[in-house]
């Protein structure tokens, strides 16, 4: 089996708010620019609900919704998009840039890497096995299945707080387990989420374990959680319909290995003009942001990693040739 490699000049790896506007600003700078997506076009942002303090939209907007618009602004000015996933780079031969996901390889001048980070999870037993049975980590993807259910939601951060209200949309009731007494969530959240009737809180608590049952047919459904007071050390078992995650996110820095310099978290080190430790590859949003985590400063990262990267290239411009470079036929791995 053979492939050709695909040449452009920059490739954005995610499509967050930062890929997202990144894109925007090297294809208005009318640089070719392709864009994967990873997994779920949208990062973090498209799971979220209602996002009220993303300026310009006064009355809130969606996350899918505001993901489509940057999506199309984006394209307006030509970017390309490939749903696809980054599986490995080459960055350390400098440019051109080598980008394989699993369909295709790309060679780049440049390369803005937007790639977020991910959920994290509660690492016990029976959340594996009823994932996507009951257990989630997207209210904006699954509350719709909790109609007049009783969920509960883990976490005392903004997520925990912002999705758990969300999601009192559809459920019977929202029990917040938090693992503290107090919570981190903004206190316009908190004020939300105190005076939301069908929401309450179980405080000091863990989850031990998830519990559930398979139907006829091999359908799994949740059925209870094992809960575990840490002041006290009491164990109680708690019947519940569905358990929501939001107890922060992990860096994707994995692909890159050692290739770009992350600190001990993973999170991706990069300057005041976001370039990361190899010249030509800038970084912007969740993968090197661990304090500000917002879309719009996201967004406002992605803006300044595709400065930075259009820069480069016009610094550069005699010195970079991916484009000048032969079609190249190679032979994939079967
Ligand atoms: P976060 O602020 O890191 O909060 C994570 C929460 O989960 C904390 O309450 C933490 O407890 C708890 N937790 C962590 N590990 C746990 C475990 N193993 N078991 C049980 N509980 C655990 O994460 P986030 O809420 O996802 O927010 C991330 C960032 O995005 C924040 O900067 C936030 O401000 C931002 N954000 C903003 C908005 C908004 O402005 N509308 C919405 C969503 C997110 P402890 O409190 O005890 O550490």
């Amino acid at each position: 089996m053979s492939e050709t490699i695909k040449k452009t000049r920059v490739v954005i790896i995610g499509s967050g708010p930062a890929g997202l506007t990144a894109a925007l600003y090297t294809a208005r700078a009318l640089y070719d620019t392709v864009v994967i997506t990873g997994k779920y076009l949208g990062g973090q942002i498209a799971t979220t609900s209602d996002v009220d303090n993303f300026p310009g939209f006064p009355e809130g907007i969606q996350g899918p919704e505001l993901t489509e618009r940057m999506k199309q602004q984006a394209e307006k000015f030509g970017a390309q998009f490939v749903f696809d996933e980054v599986k490995e780079v080459d960055f350390e031969h400098g440019s051109p840039f080598t980008v394989r996901t699993y369909n295709e390889t790309y060679l780049a001048d440049s390369v803005v890497v937007t790639i977020g980070a991910s959920p994290r999870h509660l690492n016990i037993p029976g959340e594996i096995e009823y994932t996507g049975y009951g257990v989630s980590y997207c209210a904006t993807c699954d509350g719709f299945f909790f109609r007049n259910k009783d969920i509960i939601v883990v976490g005392g951060g903004d997520s925990a707080l912002q999705e758990g209200i969300f999601l009192t949309k559809f459920a019977k009731s929202v029990t917040i387990v938090h693992r503290r007494d107090s919570l981190r969530a903004s206190i316009d959240l908190q004020k939300k989420a105190f005076a939301n009737p069908k929401i309450s809180f179980v405080w000091d608590t863990l989850i031990d374990e998830i519990k559930g049952e398979t139907l006829e047919g091999g359908i799994r459904r949740t059925t209870g959680v094992t809960l575990r007071n840490l002041k006290t050390d009491a164990v109680r078992e708690h019947p519940i319909d569905g358990v929501f995650v939001f107890i922060g996110y992990d860096p994707n820095s994995r692909i890159f290995g050692t290739q770009l310099a992350t600190n001990d978290d993973g999170y991706m080190l990069v300057d005041d003009h976001m370039r990361t430790s190899v010249p030509g590859v800038y970084a912007g949003g969740e993968i090197h942001d661990f304090t500000f985590r917002q879309a719009i400063t996201a967004a406002g990262q992605g803006c300044a990693a595709a400065l930075s990267a259009i820069h480069y290239l016009q610094a550069n411009e005699d010195n970079l040739q991916t484009l000048d470079l032969p079609a190249v036929e190679v032979v994939a791995e079967a």
